[in-house]
């Protein structure tokens, strides 16, 4: 079946992107099904997010609407853990050698979250403000993860323009929220798995840079949305319906009319019709 006209294939690698500096060939649906992945069950059913250090006072991007996103997106349930804090917490930091910046050693969270694994976790995923560093000799990493233990750690810190330096636009809290809900998606879709897509633009294609993230989508192509039901079984008409609902919400406009044409494609006009007319009432 044609997938329909909602995906885009790669473009050809830029100098610098991912593709152009990184070999891989793809996985296939068959390749991801032999890898035996990780898959949830009756009793590991659940992904915990676990918020590390300070979010801005104005929490952004915020906590609760990244869980909203990571249990639309998986069609899971999905728990905040209470706030883990630096002080008090065999946590290592430095301030970089380069900018300064304060950075939190990434083996250390990940030797916590390990400890505190919870009975029923599919996986747990750290997620911060603060910058991050896997050792010594690293300038910085984004995260880093370990998929047997079945635990990660993701820094939102360099999605933040003012990271940089750079004035934060009136409409930064979007950005931070869309990035942000890009990387757990993403950096999930690993825990699940599946490695880099290589055959449309996907939001599990490899990014070497935050012009190449930026211009990655936050759907999943037909290949890699077919992984995913394979390992989690939901309804993919009732997950298109979530997501519209929030992205709707939160203001989305470009994902919002993605899912609507993909629910008009699978189910037809007329009948999509009854969901994509729905009023927002949250
Ligand atoms: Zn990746
Ligand atoms: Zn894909």
């Amino acid at each position: 079946m044609e997938p329909g006209a909602d995906f885009e294939t790669v473009p050809v690698p830029k100098p610098g992107d991912w593709l152009a500096v990184h070999r891989e060939t793809g996985q296939t649906f068959n390749q991801f099904v032999k890898s035996k992945p990780n898959r949830p069950n009756k009793i590991r059913k659940r992904i915990y997010l676990q918020p590390l250090g300070e979010f801005s006072e104005d929490q952004v991007p915020s906590v609760e609407r990244l869980r909203e996103y990571a249990a639309a997106y998986f069609a899971m349930e999905v728990e905040v853990l209470p706030y883990l804090i630096l002080k008090g917490n065999k946590i290592t930091k430095r301030a970089n050698p380069f900018t300064r910046n304060r950075q939190i050693l990434t083996s250390d969270v990940l030797a916590i979250l390990k400890k505190n694994i919870p009975g029923d976790a599919f996986c747990v995923l750290a997620i911060t403000m603060e910058d991050l560093y896997p050792e010594p000799s690293w300038n910085f990493v984004f995260g880093q993860a370990s998929l047997r233990e079945r635990i990660g750690i993701y820094s939102f810190a360099r999605y933040d323009p003012a990271f940089y330096g750079q004035k934060r636009g009136k409409d930064y809290e979007q950005l931070l929220l869309r990035r942000s809900c890009k990387v757990l998606a993403h950096e999930t879709g690993h825990m699940f798995g599946l490695q880099h897509c290589i055959y449309f633009k996907c939001i599990l294609c490899g990014s070497n840079h935050l012009k190449e993230s930026d211009s990655r989508p936050v759907h999943l192509c037909p290949v890699c949305l077919r992984k995913l039901q394979y390992s989690i079984r939901f309804d993919v008409v009732g997950r298109y319906h979530n997501l519209l609902r929030f992205y709707r919400k939160v203001g989305f406009d470009n994902e919002a009319r993605w899912v609507a044409n993909r629910l008009r494609w699978i189910l037809g006009v007329e009948a999509a019709r009854a969901i994509i007319e729905e009023k927002n009432t949250r």
